[in-house]
Formats: structure tokens, sequence, C-alpha cells
């Protein structure tokens, strides 16, 4: 296929670009808004590559999109645990005592111990107190030992974490416990970039933080066309494509991180409640409609429901979200273990088939 691709493939989905080369900037107008043109700005930002399509029709509404790339920015400057000085160290390295933050780490953290708890733990951000026993960079790779896992475990669990709104402070109660964001601070960020970019005006955009997206209005040619990669030709060939509109997807899948060691893939999603690889799915694609935090919701729901695998996790998804209607649920691709497909509601492919 001759489609220019999404820019990254760093996850399993891919924003399909017009189907001809050429850069975004000389693509035709829209016959409806002939002032209007695309632009693009790409930025390696939270350990992926970012990228921004939009449509503007005054050239000055461009700099919206360098400006949703700094706020990117700021949050990874915010919630990364690797960065000093950034509220997730600091509350990682306070040894237990609360750590003051800000509104909007208080306010994620708050969206993040209600799913964990929705999810009975399939989704927590307290799996980092595992952190280092599982190295997949390592030569040779080395499973921990059930022991070291054990030893680890207690640390783990969204129980061990203390907000106070009052006094917007954080603390872990469990030695040993430390937070970590990886499965849906991204969504986040995707959410306060489109956010700037609806605020400077901008109906028809594609924000991309590694494959997963948040979309809005329309693409060049029509609702947004994403590709979704088949687990087994890593970055191959697609499954099919999916048309969509506004609202948010992402996946998660188990080889973008991932060693084969004795016949067993080890990865990098673990399931917080055995202290190891979730083994029910190879991939997962989560379809949120759109709201202020489908970004959020989708990467969040990706990890969950890869975790829970498709049997347990299309009960949970049916439990959580019953009573709403068909336009507000949450639609769901699985790709199990044992290569099966399996589907949460009717998905919109264009061609080839979940
Ligand atoms: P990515 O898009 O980065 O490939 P995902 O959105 O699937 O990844 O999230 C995986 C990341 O989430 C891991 O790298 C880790 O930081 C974190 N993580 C792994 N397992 C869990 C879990 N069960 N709950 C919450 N976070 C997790
Ligand atoms: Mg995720």
């Amino acid at each position: 296929m001759s489609a220019r691709r999404g820019l990254v493939r760093c996850a399993a989905l891919a924003l399909i670009w017009g189907t001809s080369g050429g850069s975004l900037a000389a693509r035709p107008t829209q016959p409806t808004a002939p002032a209007s043109r695309w632009v693009e700005r790409v930025r390696g930002l939270m350990g992926t590559r970012f990228a921004i399509r939009a449509r503007i029709e005054r050239a000055e509404q461009a700099e919206a999109l360098d400006r949703a790339l700094e706020r990117v920015d700021a949050l990874e400057r915010l919630w990364s645990p690797w960065i000093e000085g950034s509220d997730l160290h600091r509350i990682n390295a306070a040894g237990g005592k609360p750590v003051v933050v800000e509104p909007a780490t208080l306010a994620l953290l708050e969206r993040s111990l209600a799913l964990c708890k929705a999810s009975a733990g399939a989704f927590d951000p307290t799996f980092f107190a595992l952190h280092g026993l599982w190295d997949f960079r390592a030569q040779p790779f080395v499973p921990p030992t059930d022991a070291a896992i054990a030893a680890r475990l207690p640390a783990v669990g969204c129980a061990g974490i203390r907000l106070d709104a009052a006094a917007r402070t954080v603390q872990l109660l469990r030695p040993g416990a430390r937070l970590h964001l990886g499965a849906n601070a991204k969504g986040t960020a995707l959410d306060a970039a489109a956010r700037v970019l609806h605020d400077a005006g901008l109906r028809d955009f594609a924000v991309d933080g590694g494959g997963d997206l948040v979309l809005s209005g329309q693409g060049p040619k029509g609702p947004w066309r994403v590709g979704v990669q088949d687990p087994g030709t890593a970055r191959g060939r697609d499954i099919g494509r999916l048309a969509l509109g506004a609202g948010a997807v992402a996946t998660s899948g188990d080889y973008e991180r991932s060693v084969v060691h004795q016949g067993r893939r080890y990865h990098h999603i673990l399931d917080p409640r055995t202290g190891r690889p979730a083994m029910a799915t190879r991939q997962v694609t989560v379809l949120v409609p759109a709201g202020p935090h489908a970004g959020e919701r989708a990467d969040a729901l990706a990890t969950a429901l890869f975790v829970m695998g498709p049997e347990r996790g299309r009960r949970w998804l049916a439990e959580q979200e019953r009573g709403m209607r068909p336009a507000e649920r949450t639609r769901v691709f699985w790709i199990a273990a044992d290569g099966r497909r399996h589907a949460s509601g009717v998905l919109p492919w264009v061609d080839g088939k979940g």
C-alpha cells in the first residue's frame, strides 16, 4: 500500500493519511473551506513521538499546534517518574510522607484510583513497585524468581495510596510503593493537546501519541482512517482499517517491549495481582466516544482490558456501562493469546475484518 502512514507505529495503530505521498501542507484544500490547509507538527515526547495534524484557516492558527506540544512537554515534566522534581518523582522519593502536588496531578490520580478500584486492580499505577524485576533489555533476560516477586507484591495495590484533596497531597502508605502512570498519562496528554487546539478554534485535527489517538472532526478525505496492526506481523500488515469520527482510540500489545525466553513471551503489561506479565491477550484496541477524558480513558482501558482478557473484559465492560446508550459505549477489539478475535460492540471496519 502506498498510503502515507502515521508517523509512528510505536503502538499497533496508525493514522492513515491520504493515499498518495507529498507534504501535508501541499494537500488539496477542502472544497467547503477554500482557504484552509492541513499542517503538521511532530515532536519526541513521553518516550514516543507525538504528531499533530490539523486543518487551519489562518496561518497564525498553526501556532496552536506548537502550544499543544508544549503542553504535552509540561505534563511529561509533571508526571514522568524519571524526571527529578516531577510530581511523580517526588511522591516516589518521599519515603511514605505526604507530598503536595499540582491540581492536575491530584485530579489524574483520583481518576486513576477510581479505575483501579473499578477494575479490581487490573489497571493499577502501583504496579511500579515491581520495577526492576522485569528488565526486558537485559542480556540475557532472566525472569524474576517467585520469591523476588512475592517480596514486592505487598507494596502493590491502590488501597495503599492516600489522596487528600483539601491539602492537595498524595501519600504512599506501603513501604516500597511507587507510582507510574505509563498506562494513562499519555492519553491525558492527548486530551490536553486536543483542548489547546479546540480552544484555538480548530475543529478538524488528529493528535497522535505513539499511535494512540484523539480525533476531532474529519480528516482531509472524510472520516479519519486508522489502521490496526496485525500482531502476528509486528510492524507489518494491518488487520484492517477503522473509519472514525471524533473520539479516542488506543491499543496495547504484547510485543512492544517484550522478550521471548524459553518459548514464552514476557512483556511490559503486568497483572498487578500476580506481579507477572498478563497472558490472556496479544493485543487490544479501545474506542472511546469524544469527551474531555476520552484519550486518557482509551489509554487506561486498553491496559485494563488487556490484563482482563476478552472473556472477563467483556463482562466487566458491560457491567460498567450498563444503561448507557450505544453511542456512549466503549468499543473494544481483542486478539486473544490463542489468536482468536473478540469484540465488544460493533467496530467501524472499512476493510479487512476484525
Ligand atoms: P504503551 O502505549 O506505552 O505501549 P500501554 O498504554 O499499553 O503502553 O501501557 C503500558 C505501560 O503501562 C507499561 O509500560 C507500564 O508503564 C504501565 N503498566 C503496565 N502494566 C500496568 C497495569 N496493570 N496497570 C497500570 N499500568 C501498567
Ligand atoms: Mg494504556
